[in-house]
């Protein structure tokens, strides 16, 4: 089965990591400094700051962005739960926005529709590793007094309007989970141009503790003050020296992803019953995920059966996602299913295709014959 998402390990990651293990360190040592600098300056952020997942960076600035009890975060309904969770982990509400059928971003409109005086953050979402409406969500922000966390789980790589995604939000969240755009295992980055949230996110990373371990070595003391409740979320050196790798072959596998997304855009020209999604002129995406939607119109079978006809043929589809407030965790703090038109359709008629930098052209064009085989025989 050729699976939707996967990540490339060659020998240059695995000689990265086995020299790592055979340092003096193996958690928090001078390849985390190295690992942050050198994704900042990937991203173009003044700060990048480490963590052990996407859900622990998104978590950590949910922290930093100062979301309690009595706040309010607005969150797309058509993303993955994470970026919901880390608003409840803080004891905020959420209030889900609907997206735009054609992007699955989150549009100001829905977003302006559920703001309230106790809104604190809007967490936009770069579904498939488009960037969402930033400026357009900025000016919101900014005007209500608001923080923008950019959940780029999807959008590592990815540019709006000449600038890079990780330098445009107040807090800009990244995975670095295996079928992301480059891994660590399990990690996570965030990124930011300020530095008081880089020195929370660096605190609350570790339990809460004052940060400056070299000024306590500098003083010879064992004293350290724990200021606010924090986490272990630390990522390993080992884990950096895998990013490290894997990020100086981080440009060569984006431009791969967009080949292969071009391949599918021109070959899916022949099969109407596939609409891919549209991606606006003044972005570059970093093709995470190759969604389309079904015209279910055309077709006699829903799209489950075309998701059992295409795993028939050994190609891994998935679905990305069930709308977040659909989840029984959910349903139960009282959203009503109904409430995200857009979301909910695209929900019953998206498909994944496998995407990733590693697949060959024969892996692309075995995916086209298979989907257009399988929206022939089941054509109206
Ligand atoms: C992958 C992902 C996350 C979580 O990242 P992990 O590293 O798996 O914890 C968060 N948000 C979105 C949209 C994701 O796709």
């Amino acid at each position: 089965m050729l699976p939707y998402g996967h990540q490339i390990i060659e020998d240059c990651d695995i000689e990265a990591v086995t020299a790592a293990l055979r340092s003096d360190w193996l958690t928090t040592g001078p390849l985390v400094a190295r690992f942050e600098s050198a994704f900042a300056a990937a991203v173009g952020a003044a700060h990048a700051v480490a963590v052990s997942s996407g859900t622990a960076a998104l978590h950590a600035a949910a922290f930093a962005a100062d979301i309690g009890a009595h706040h309010e975060a607005v969150v797309p309904a058509m993303t993955f739960a994470a970026s919901a969770n880390c608003i409840r982990y803080q004891g905020g509400w959420v209030a889900f926005a609907d997206v735009a059928a054609d992007t699955l971003t989150m549009d100001r409109l829905a977003v302006e529709r559920v703001l309230t005086p106790r809104t604190r953050a809007v967490i936009a979402v770069d579904y498939a590793g488009q960037p969402a409406d930033l400026d357009d969500l900025i000016a919101l922000v900014r005007a209500h007094g608001a923080i923008l966390i950019e959940d780029a789980a999807h959008a590592l790589g990815a540019w709006y309007s000449g600038r890079r995604v990780g330098s445009i939000a107040d807090l800009t969240v990244f995975s670095l989970h295996p079928v992301k755009q480059m891994t660590t295992g399990e990690g996570g980055v965030v990124t930011t141009d300020d530095a008081a949230f880089a020195a929370r996110l660096r605190r609350f990373r570790n339990h809460g503790i004052d940060a400056d371990a070299a000024a306590r070595h500098v003083l010879g003391s064992w004293e350290y003050q724990m200021l606010e409740l924090g986490y272990n979320y630390r990522l390993t050196d080992v884990q950096c020296a895998l990013g490290l790798a894997q990020l100086d072959r981080l440009p060569e596998w984006l431009h791969r992803r967009e080949a292969i997304a071009a391949k599918y855009a021109a070959g899916l020209r022949a099969v109407p019953e596939v609409e891919p999604l549209s991606v606006r002129q003044d972005r570059r995406s970093a093709w995470h995920l190759y969604v389309v939607k079904l015209d279910l119109e055309r077709l006699t079978v829903d799209r489950a059966t075309v998701y059992r006809a295409l795993r028939a043929e050994n190609i891994g589809v998935n679905v990305h996602y069930v709308p977040v407030p659909w989840h029984p965790y959910y349903a139960s703090l009282g959203y009503k299913r109904g409430s995200w038109p857009v979301s909910e359709r695209a929900y019953e008629q998206m498909l994944t295709l496998p995407l990733w930098a590693g697949m060959s052209e024969a892996d692309v064009d075995d995916v086209l014959t298979a989907v257009e085989k399988v929206c022939t025989a089941y054509r109206r």
